[in-house]
């Protein structure tokens, strides 16, 4: 039987009574709801009004291959078709997994040899968390069980996840974080005294790291949780050697080093990986978004070859109590493949040509009164706008103002992250054209002027 409800006048009030967006500012922006999106192809989003708008952050940086890829959408048809399902618990399994698991072991860094499959990311990094306790316990060292991440970082709303995450409102009113889940300063460059000093922000951090671990106790840090490039915390790009700074610590006291890739893989930054750029290889690596492209939701743990045989061997003739109804999905590893093979069939190298447009691209708004720093990598960027670029002083951060900026640049006709520290962030599918790009940072320009004009 159905309750009885009022009818709603418009899809926007039905949402308001039903869906619940955690993340929202509807509370102190009552009068606008939520807009809806109909359809799209290529990096272009038509809304229920029928205006198109460019998507400069493919979703939530994830459609990296473009809306509407016909060999993608017949691949997920076909597995449906065929086998929509297929458990990857026990020893049961379906092609498509196996040929992914396989296709990404063969192009990940180094030892990363071995796949566990998620649903997205914030379950793929809580699996490497299982898997970094388990890998502990199989070797007699249970009293490693302390973690540290990086301040500004993300890694996913999971309950473990968002106590690794350094982000106020992931934690606020959450209990969080959790005991034993410690943070270093971020390497954030722009309001950094050291920035025109690269070596002095990787020997600062280096510090810290050190200093982090000694109150610890080396022998009870499990991993340390990183991102190449900070995302969600405002696209913070690390000084180049930092990564590989930290990861050089971490092998000195045995500590794990996981890189949180759920942003930064599959073409984002120009490789198919972003640890290739820095020249490591983790312990274990998590990737989701670009993955499946949006398509279908998928995620996975990348593992090296000494952290596997740890956990095979550690379980004996014992299973690992981990695992999801929906890991290793056929018809998200159908779509993974075919998304894979697009990738490697043009849209990495379109992706960097691209990529390397927008960041010039951007470079050219530094002129602008409003713009304190420009900043990002490939097709991952931000534009911090500031009320006084000598004094480098942040507008003052509100979700309500973060939205007003994502309103004026969608009146624009484009769809940017507004991050609440006046941040755009970017991330624009890697199928975009050359004028797809300029009208990104055309469009910009205009929201920034009309902002200017009307704070
Ligand atoms: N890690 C990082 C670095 C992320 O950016 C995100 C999502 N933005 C996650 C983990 C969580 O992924 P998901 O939202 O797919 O759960």
């Amino acid at each position: 039987m159905l309750k009885h409800t009022p009818l709603a006048n418009s899809l926007s009030e039905l949402d308001r009574r039903h869906l619940v967006h955690p993340v929202s500012s509807y509370r102190g922006h009552e009068a606008r709801g939520v807009r809806v999106l109909t359809s799209a192809k290529g990096a272009t989003v038509t809304d229920a009004e029928g205006r198109e708008l460019i998507d400069g952050f493919a979703g939530l940086w994830c459609v990296n291959a473009g809306y509407g890829q016909e060999s993608v959408i017949e691949a997920a048809t076909r597995q449906m078709r065929e086998l929509p399902y297929a458990t990857g618990y026990f020893d049961l399994g379906a092609e498509a997994p196996i040929r992914l698991a396989a296709a990404l072991a063969d192009r990940a860094p180094g030892d990363l040899n071995h796949v566990y499959f998620t649903l997205g990311g914030s379950d793929a990094v809580d699996s490497t968390i299982r898997f970094v306790r388990y890998y502990w316990h199989a070797q007699g060292q249970p009293q490693r069980d302390q973690f540290i991440s990086v301040a500004s970082g993300y890694h996913g709303s999971s309950s473990m996840g968002a106590g690794l995450t350094a982000l106020p409102i992931f934690h606020e009113g959450f209990g969080l974080p959790h005991e034993g889940q410690h943070k270093i300063a971020s390497h954030d460059l722009y309001r950094n005294p050291l920035a025109d000093d690269p070596q002095a922000v990787i020997d600062a951090s280096v510090a810290e790291l050190r200093a982090k671990i000694e109150t610890i106790g080396a022998e009870r840090v499990a991993a340390f949780y990183v991102e190449p490039i900070q995302g969600s915390g405002g696209v913070l790009v690390p000084p180049p050697g930092w990564i590989k700074a930290m990861r050089e610590v971490c092998t000195e006291h045995g500590i794990l080093f996981v890189a949180d890739e759920v942003i930064t893989a599959f073409g984002r930054t120009g490789p198919l990986f972003a640890c290739e750029d820095e020249g490591i290889v983790p312990d274990l690596m998590t990737v989701a978004k670009g993955l499946t492209s949006g398509y279908v939701p998928m995620g996975a743990v990348l593992m090296s070859d000494a952290v596997y045989d740890v956990i095979a061997d550690g379980a004996g003739a014992k299973a690992v109590g981990h695992g999801f109804t929906y890991s290793a999905h056929p018809v998200s590893a159908a779509v993974g493949l075919e998304v894979l093979a697009l990738y490697e069939g043009g849209l990495l190298e379109n992706g960097r040509a691209m990529g390397a447009r927008l960041q010039a691209g951007l470079q050219g708004l530094m002129d602008h009164p409003l713009v304190g720093d420009v900043r990002g990598r490939g097709m991952l960027a931000a534009v911090e706008l500031v009320t006084d670029k000598v004094a480098k002083t942040p507008v003052p951060a509100s979700l309500n103002a973060a939205t007003r900026l994502f309103d004026r640049a969608w009146d624009q006709g484009l769809v940017v992250r507004a991050f609440p520290q006046g941040v755009f962030g970017y991330a624009p599918p890697l199928c975009c054209t050359a004028a797809e790009i300029d009208a990104i940072v055309d469009r910009t320009r205009k929201v920034l002027d009309l902002t200017l004009e009307d704070p």
